[in-house]
């Protein structure tokens, strides 16, 4: 995979231009309270960044999934309020997403000023990419920034087709996405090795067939592992199993072995009577697990296994979690592999979603050097595959 070299905020002039930054507002609300500001606060760099530069913000996202109506439990509005106590100073709110209200307010804004548009997918044309849309929203500004990396996998217009009709470049939080994911993709610090988990091997086999042709070393552990256990004829009791992957599984263990990787799968494993946080446990082999029992999270011994190859390593990718481990009983293999990435002095790369969660809610996030903020779009991302929002802004 080839390096990926975006220009972002710091590489323009953004002084008293309009400046459109595309973020990741979609905030989780209750009764229209924001129970989490997290993506808020992940926005602030870059959002300071151009307003100390001089720069007239305006700012624009989705929310939830609106369907191309107008609808009041979909409003940022929430958003522009916490914004506002978190910058110090007015954020202004448009009524609308790019007619006269957005127009008009973007128009008057003084240098150091922001605003925000009402949600993107207010409209239907946002998602269908849409280019008389997307020209709509290039009019509000001369610059286009975009800082939200968990939407970069869809080519929509807030996302892509903007860039068509202004100079597009990433902001802080895009840019270290790409300097983190794409470099230890593109030119890993090595050794490099990946880990793999969590539910389901289809849902990450273009990850396993992207991450076979680059990494050295590849852990499998989580629900995804029994079936390439299955795969090579072993029992696996009640376990997640994937009959229809089987082959597949094979042909991957084949691949690691042409291309000289190690592939990695539990030796031990943690079975449970049934997929209920307080049944019954005990530890089993993952290559002969008793009829009727079903694993639930790594022993210990592939603790110790997986914690020595992970020991001393150049770069850890890792995405999916060794087990259950939002129930108490069936987190102890993620833990352990958590703090050995945060021991390893590695280069740590999460990938977004489940695993990232789990590394925050253990308490490991800044021991990592970097956790995604994108769950299907770091996804992509280790797939291998061109991100369309990323595609489109300007090289360096
Ligand atoms: P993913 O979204 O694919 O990363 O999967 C995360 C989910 O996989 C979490 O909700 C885990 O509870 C689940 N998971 C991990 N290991 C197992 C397992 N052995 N059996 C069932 N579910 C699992």
């Amino acid at each position: 995979m080839e390096a990926l070299s975006k220009k972002s905020v710091a590489d323009i002039n953004t002084a008293n231009k309009r400046v459109l930054v595309r973020c990741d507002f979609n905030v989780p609300l209750e009764g229209g309270k924001i129970t989490s500001d997290k993506r808020i606060v992940a926005s602030l760099p870059t959002i300071r960044y151009l307003l100390d530069k001089g720069a007239k913000v305006i700012l624009c996202s989705h929310l939830g999934r609106p369907k191309g109506e107008f609808l009041p439990e979909f409003s940022l509005v929430p958003v522009a309020g916490r914004l506002s106590e978190l910058l110090g100073r007015p954020v202004k709110m448009a009524k609308d997403v790019v007619g006269e209200s957005a127009q008009s307010l973007s128009e008057s804004l003084l240098s150091g000023e922001v605003m925000l548009i009402e949600n993107v997918r207010f409209h239907k044309e946002e998602t269908k990419n849409d280019p008389a849309f997307s020209r709509q929203l290039a009019n509000l500004a001369d610059i286009f920034v975009n800082d939200a990396f968990g939407s970069v996998h869809r080519a929509h217009s807030s996302t892509t087709g903007v860039a068509d009709y202004l100079p597009a470049v990433c902001g802080f939080l895009i840019q270290k996405e790409i300097d983190f994911m794409g470099g230890a993709l593109a030119e890993p610090k090595r050794p490099l090795v990946a880990i793999l988990g969590g539910a389901k091997v289809s849902d990450k086999i273009g990850v396993i067939e992207n991450l076979l042709d680059i990494v050295d070393v590849l852990i499998v552990g989580g629900g995804m592992s029994y079936t390439f256990q299955a795969a090579q004829g072993h029992n696996i009791g009640t376990s997640l199993c994937e009959g229809d992957k089987l082959d597949l599984a094979l042909a991957m263990l084949k691949k690691a072995q042409d291309k000289g990787v190690k592939f990695l799968l539990p030796v031990d494993t943690v079975v449970g009577k049934e997929f209920k946080p307080d049944t019954e446990f005990k530890t089993d082999h993952a290559q002969d697990i008793e009829d009727g029992w079903m694993g639930l999270d790594i022993g210990e011994e592939t603790r110790k296994i997986f914690a020595d190859a992970i020991k001393g390593t150049g770069t850890v990718i890792w995405n999916g979690p060794m087990g259950v481990s939002e129930w108490p009983n069936f987190a102890g293999g993620t833990i352990a592999v958590a703090t050995a990435v945060a021991e390893s002095g590695a280069i740590s790369i999460i990938g977004g979603g489940d695993s990232a969660a789990a590394v925050q809610k253990l308490g490991f996030a800044d021991k990592m050097s970097h956790i995604s903020t994108g769950g299907g779009a770091s996804l992509e991302f280790l797939e291998g595959k061109e991100l369309p929002g990323i595609a489109a802004l300007m090289d360096k």
